[in-house]
C-alpha cells in the first residue's frame, strides 16, 4: 500500500493555523482601513533584546507576549502622526487638572516610583482617550488590572488602567480620538483597597531602541473644555 501522505500535511496545516491564530490573538494589528501616514516606519527594525543575566521564565513569557507587542509597532506607527501631542484632555469627565495632586515620582512599595498620574473619582466615571491614537493592548494583566494602551503621534504610549470595565466594542487597532470613551474609573489590579482612581502614564517613544519611556503627563493636561474650543 503507498504511504498516504495527505494526513500529515492536513495536521501541519492545522498546527500552522493555530500558530497563527495564537499570534494574532496575542496582539491585532491596526484596523487596515486607517490611512498610511508614514509608509517608510513599515521598515523600522526594533534591535533584541539582550539579556545580561539568564531570564526566569516568568520574564521570558512576558518578553515573548511584549515581542508579539513590539512586531506590529510598524504598522501602528506608519498610522500615526510624527509630531507628539502637546496638549493631553483630561481623561477622567467631570474632573478638572487643577483637582489632580501631582504624584509623579513619588515613593511606592518596592523601591518603585510613580509612573505617572492618578485622577480619582466615583466608580463607573467614563474615562476617554486624551488624544487621537489607535488602541495598541487591552490587557487584565497589568499589574494595575484591567487596562489600555493607545499610541498617539509620534509613537506615544499612553496607559489607562484600574478599569472597573472596559468600553464595549473597545478592541486592539481601533482609532480612537479625545471623545472615544475607553472604559470606567474602577479599583482593579494594585489599586484595590484605594478609593476609585485612573492611573494614566505617558511613555515617550525612541526610535533608535523601540524603548518607551515614562515621562510625566500633568504639565500637558488641559481641561475638556479646551476641546470644545478648537
Ligand atoms: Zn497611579
Amino acid at each position: 500500500m503507498r504511504p498516504r501522505p495527505f494526513p500529515n500535511t492536513l495536521r501541519g496545516v492545522l498546527i500552522g493555523l493555530a500558530v497563527c491564530l495564537g499570534v494574532a490573538a496575542a496582539q491585532r494589528a491596526p484596523d487596515a482601513e486607517l490611512r498610511l501616514l508614514r509608509p517608510e516606519l513599515l521598515a523600522l527594525t526594533c534591535p533584541e533584546r539582550i539579556w545580561t543575566q539568564p531570564p526566569t521564565e516568568a520574564q521570558r513569557l512576558a518578553a515573548a507576549r511584549r515581542e508579539a507587542f513590539r512586531a506590529l509597532l510598524p504598522e501602528y506607527l506608519a498610522r500615526l502622526p510624527a509630531e507628539p501631542d502637546d496638549v493631553l484632555f483630561m481623561p477622567v469627565d467631570g474632573v478638572r487638572v487643577a483637582q489632580v495632586a501631582d504624584t509623579w515620582g513619588a515613593p511606592r512599595g518596592g523601591g518603585r516610583r510613580h509612573e505617572g498620574q492618578d485622577v480619582f473619582a466615583a466608580r463607573g466615571t467614563p474615562i476617554r482617550s486624551a488624544t487621537h491614537g489607535i488602541v495598541f493592548e487591552v490587557s487584565d494583566r497589568f499589574t494595575g488590572g484591567r487596562g489600555v494602551m493607545v499610541l498617539g503621534p509620534g509613537g506615544v504610549r499612553y496607559f489607562y488602567t484600574h478599569f472597573d470595565a472596559y468600553a464595549a466594542g473597545l478592541r486592539e487597532g481601533m482609532a480612537v480620538s479625545p471623545d472615544t470613551i475607553l472604559g470606567y474609573v474602577g479599583t482593579a489590579g494594585n489599586a484595590a483597597g484605594t478609593p476609585p482612581h485612573l492611573h494614566f502614564g505617558a511613555y515617550a517613544f525612541d526610535p533608535e531602541t523601540c524603548r518607551h519611556r515614562a515621562f510625566d503627563p500633568l504639565p500637558l493636561m488641559v481641561d475638556r473644555d479646551r476641546l470644545a474650543q478648537q
